[in-house]
Order: C-alpha cells, then structure tokens, then sequence
C-alpha cells in the first residue's frame, strides 16, 4: 500500500480536505470586513465599522458553537465521513451564495457557512484520528502533518482570494473561496477509498435521530424568527449580538455548574474539571485578542498602514497570511524546545501565561503608532509574529490539556468545551473590534494589551493551585 510520508494513504486526502476549506475560510475572512465596510458603489455591502465588526464576531463565533453539535450530529447519526461530505457540499454552496448581491444572499450564505463549517472542521480532525490504531507512535506526527495541510490553506489563501477580492471584486474573492472548497470536495470524494474503517456511520438510532430533529427545528424557527425581526429592522446586528452573548453567558454557567456539580466523579475528576474551567477562561480572553487579526487588525492594515515595500504595493488582506507562514516555521521550533526543556518544561498554566503575555504584547506594540497614518508595516508584522508565538504556547497545548484533564467518558465533550472557549473569545474579540471607531486607536489597543497582561498577572498566581487541581496531569 503506498503511504504519504510513512503515513496511511487517508491522511493525504484528509490533508487536502482540510486544506482546501481553511483556503476558502481564511481567504473569506481575510475580505470580510473590507467586503462590509466598502461602499455599495465600491462593490462593497456598505456597513459601518462597528455593525461590520458585530457581524464578523457573530460569524466566527458561531462557526466555533456549531462545531459542538456537528460532532455530536456525526457521532450519533450521520458517521463523520458523510458530515464532512454534507460539510463541505454546505460549505461551497456558501461561498457562492455570498457571491451573489443582495444581502439575504449574504446573510443566507454566512448561515450555510456556519453549518457546513460545523458539520465538517470537528469532523475532519476525528477521522484523522480514527486512521491509526490505538498505540500507533505515528499517531502525534500525523496531526502535526495534518496542521501543516491547516496552514497550507491559509498561508495561500490571502494571496489569491484576498488579491483577487481587494483588486477586482470581493465578490469574485468569495466565489474563488467555494471554488477551492468544491476541489476539495472532489478531491475528498476521490480519495475516500484511502480512509480504512475510518468514520462509518453508528448503528441507527432512532432516539438520536428524534433528538436531533426536535433541536434542529427548534434552532430553525428561532432563527427564522431572528432573520424576519432583523430584515423589517425590529432587531439591529447589535441587538442580536447582545441576546447571543447573553446566550454564551447563560450557557457556559449552565454548563460548568452541572459539570462542577454533576455528585459523580471522583474529587480527582471534580478538581481536573475545575481548572478546565479555569484554562477555559484564559483560552477565551486569549482567543478575544488573537482573533481580531481579521477585524480591529485588518481595519488598521486598511486605515494606518503603507502598503508598500521597497515601493511595491501589495494588498492590506496580505498581512493575514503571516500568522501561518510564522506558524510553519515555528512550530517545529516549540515542538523541540519543550522537548529539550525535558524535567523543566513549563506547566500548562505558565504556557497559558505566556500565551496571553504574547497576545497583549503584540497589541501593545502597536500603542506608539496606532494613531498614525502610513505607518511601516513592520509593525503589524511584529504583531503577527507575537500574536503567532502566543498561539504557539497556547493553542496545541491547550487542546492536548484538555483531552488529558477530561475524565475518559466525557473526552468529547471536553473538547466541545474548548471549541466552546474559543466561541467565546470570538464573540467577546467582534464586541472590542465594534468599537474602532469610537476609542482613539492607542487608547482600544492598550485597553486589549493591558487586559490580556493583568489576565496573565492573575493566572501566573494560580500556577501552584492549579498544579494542585490537575492532579499530576502537567
Ligand atoms: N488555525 C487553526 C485552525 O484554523 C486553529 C484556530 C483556532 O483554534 N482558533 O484550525
């Protein structure tokens, strides 16, 4: 059987998959907040700043909720082999849509985007799993190569969609995005035959099923409801982003309080679920910061920043691809010095520290310049690379604290919980990027720079708690 660098022949396919969607995701982000913001004459959809800002958190914070129910809609009654087929299909059909003018086209395809996002990201990520056996020491490399297939597609992304998006059309930038997306379809269709027993539907469960039509009708009348007060003008974007974040905040409590609560684990398991909950906050207020490289970040490449090197212009969406190509290059980096570092490698709680240290950093060194115009784009590079660094100390090892924290029988739902945090954060990032237009620039960066610092003042003192509370688990 051929392999793909001593690996199953599936994970090329899975690799490609999710290639492909993270092109049309990071290009489409990278053009998003300047296809709402430009004027209708401009090809733009003519939003102001703080309703195109709402929108993009709103967005990105329910293609994160949406991966929760995705998993489960797979584990319980499609299989993840046809979720990220359905994904996928979903995905394209999106992209295309927002294609096209008008804006229940545009709010229409940001809907299917959320689903098929939903239905395919949590998904594709299991399979990968499910292709080695259980104690395969190749298992760890092949999510490592499968995150390289991540970055790939977005270290591209804002060279093709963004140039074409900004220089000709947004719209043809968006259309480019389902293009990729329907390669990848083809090309997952194609290589199905490579996934082994990877991903097959449960047996059929007719309860599941019950379950999964009551909540999806539920969620469709509600938003039905939603869109009708939202198009007769009853409703603004900021009135749905309240109710949603009074919905985020309602549900994390309701959720940590019956994990926290729940009489039956052991008081090792109920203090693990404790400093979930305290990872889970410092993920958020990480997440806040980091993801508004597509929002408060992009707006100041577009407003403050030359676009130029040694003369040449590029487009402002360019800056979006640094924080993958800083990825690729540093993550084998931290991959060898927490190995080198051995007996003394840092505790999960001080590489959150660092995580938010860095993220505050990279806005903070923006404070000098933010109310400049033309400034160098040197800046908004050290911003990226900061910011990239802090995901580096964060985000790989934040998912792999979770699935070693999570008592065995809830392990999918922990990590539900981690999507969950990032939601959050994604929310909370839109609010603060809401408000570029009403804070002088140096003022909202030191507001986020300092927050993110006095987060990591709070969490470095719980180093010693938490060590207590993970119960031997670093
Ligand atoms: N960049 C990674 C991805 O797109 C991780 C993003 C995240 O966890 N917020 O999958």
């Amino acid at each position: 059987m051929t392999t793909f660098f001593g690996h199953p022949r599936g994970l090329a396919t899975l690799f490609f998959t999710e290639m492909w969607e993270r092109f049309g995701f990071y290009g489409a982000r990278a053009i998003l907040i300047y296809f709402m913001t430009a004027r209708i004459a401009q090809g733009g959809l003519g939003f102001s700043t703080s309703q195109a800002a709402i929108i993009y958190g709103l967005y990105l914070s329910l293609v994160y909720l949406l991966s929760l129910p995705g998993g489960w809609v797979a584990d319980n009654i499609l299989g993840q082999r046809k979720a990220v087929l359905y994904g996928g299909i979903i995905i394209a059909a999106g992209y295309y849509l927002m294609a096209l003018p008008g804006l229940v086209a545009f709010y229409g395809a940001l809907t299917l985007v959320v689903l098929g996002t939903g239905l395919l990201k949590p998904n594709v990520s299991t399979i990968v799993g499910g292709l080695y056996a259980e104690g395969d020491p190749r298992r760890d490399a092949g999510f490592s190569i499968f995150y390289m297939g991540i970055n790939t597609g977005a270290l591209i992304a804002p060279f093709i969609i963004g140039t074409i998006g900004e220089k000709i059309n947004y719209r043809y930038g968006l259309a480019i995005a389902g293009l990729g997306m329907t390669f990848g379809v083809i090309q997952y269709l194609a290589g199905a035959k490579h996934l082994g027993d990877a991903g097959y539907p449960p047996a059929p469960n007719p309860i599941a099923r019950r379950r999964a039509l009551i909540a999806g009708g539920v969620i469709a009348v509600i938003a039905i409801v939603i869109a009708v007060l939202a198009s007769t003008g009853v409703i603004s974007a900021k009135g749905i982003s309240d109710g949603f974040g009074a919905f985020l905040t309602i549900l994390t409590v309701v959720v940590f309080s019956a994990l926290l609560l729940s009489p039956g684990w052991t008081p090792v398991e109920r203090k693990r679920l404790a400093a979930i909950f305290i990872l889970f906050l410092a993920s958020a207020m990480f997440w806040s910061a980091f993801e508004q490289a597509g929002s408060t970040l992009s707006l100041f490449a577009q407003r403050n920043t030359r676009l130029s090197v040694f003369g040449l212009g590029f487009p402002a969406s360019w800056f979006q691809t640094l924080n993958s190509i800083f990825l690729v290059i540093f993550a084998p980096v931290f991959a060898v010095i927490w190995v080198k570092m051995r007996n003394r490698e840092p505790s999960t709680t001080i590489k959150f520290t660092l995580g938010l240290v860095f993220v505050g950093l990279g806005f903070a060194v923006l404070i000098p310049v933010a109310n400049g115009t033309a400034v160098s784009p040197m800046w908004l590079v050290l911003t990226y690379f900061l910011h990239t660094i802090g995901e580096l100390c964060l985000s790989p090892v934040g998912l792999s604290a979770m699935t070693k924290l999570a008592p065995a029988r809830i392990a999918a739902m922990i990590m539900g919980i981690w999507f969950l945090s990032i939601s959050v954060g994604e929310f909370i990032g839109g609010r603060v990027a809401a408000l570029y237009e009403q804070f002088q620039l140096s003022t909202l960066f030191s507001i986020v720079a300092l927050f993110c610092i006095a987060c990591a003042a709070i969490l470095v003192c719980f180093n010693r708690p938490m060590k207590r509370l993970s119960g031997g688990v670093n």
